[in-house]
């Protein structure tokens, strides 16, 4: 399976990336992750990324391509990958086709995880991730058993630099301008499948399959 989730920020598609790779066992490309743990080891990409993360703002497509097209390349893809925040722009996803191409890949489905702005806010802001094992939370809509500690690992939760009420206004304009376009991109190729994502996580993740599996 070759699975593009799609979403505005806090549409929830890293939790049902989590519950794709638990189910399917394939790796989880996540460009956000890429840059947090570039940003964290101190590399030079993540002191580029970090500038335009924290004002809210896309990273430079070539700096973004570049980390996807080596994270596709590698052998543990070959059998099926879930790209999470990729392609974000038209030429990201224009650049995409070209590696797929090359990599000799069809995707499965493009899935969009569709939630109202005024949802997005109150979900970006009270989300939390567990700083051992990456795994995410809610602190009202899905929290930990106990308050700051990961159910999965123990590990502690940290809220992100760029979950701030501010910075999550200019991530919901940059969506819109920039990534909402690509729906009528992926509805051309024929693989675009839509998602109501104000259902509960399990339903979510209940029509995500469905969705996958052409039943939809
Ligand atoms: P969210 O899960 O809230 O949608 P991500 O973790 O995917 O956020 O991304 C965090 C930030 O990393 C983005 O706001 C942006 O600055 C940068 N980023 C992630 N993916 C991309 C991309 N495909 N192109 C450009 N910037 C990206
Ligand atoms: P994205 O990766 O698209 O930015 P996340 O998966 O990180 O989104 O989810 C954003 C926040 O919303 C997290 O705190 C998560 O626990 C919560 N969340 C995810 N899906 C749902 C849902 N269906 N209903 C309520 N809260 C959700
Ligand atoms: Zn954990």
């Amino acid at each position: 399976m070759y699975i593009l989730l799609m979403g505005p920020p806090g549409a929830g598609k890293g939790t049902q990336a989590e519950k794709l790779i638990n189910e399917f066992k394939i790796p989880h490309i996540s460009t956000g992750d890429m840059f947090r743990a570039a940003v964290k080891q101190g590399t030079e990409l993540g002191k580029e990324a970090k500038k335009y993360m924290d004002a809210g703002g896309l990273v430079p497509d070539v700096v973004t391509i570049g980390i996807v097209r080596e994270g596709l390349a590698k052998p543990e893809c070959a059998n099926g990958f879930i790209l999470d925040g990729f392609p974000r722009t038209e030429e990201q996803a224009v650049a995409l086709d070209g590696i797929l191409k090359d990599l000799g890949i069809k995707l499965t489905g493009v899935v969009n995880i569709v939630v109202p702005d005024a949802e997005l806010v109150g979900r970006v802001t009270g989300r939390r991730i567990c700083k051992a094992c990456g795994a995410t939370y809610h602190v009202s809509f899905n929290p930990s058993k106990v308050e700051d500690v990961c159910d999965k690992c123990g590990g502690n939760l940290y809220q992100r630099d760029d979950d701030k009420e501010a910075t999550v206004k200019n991530r919901l304009e940059a969506y819109h301008s920039q990534t909402e376009p690509l729906i009528e991109y992926y509805k051309k190729q024929g693989v675009y499948k839509e998602i109501n994502g104000l259902q509960a996580i399990d339903k979510v993740y209940a029509d995500v399959k469905d969705s996958l599996a052409g039943n939809n």
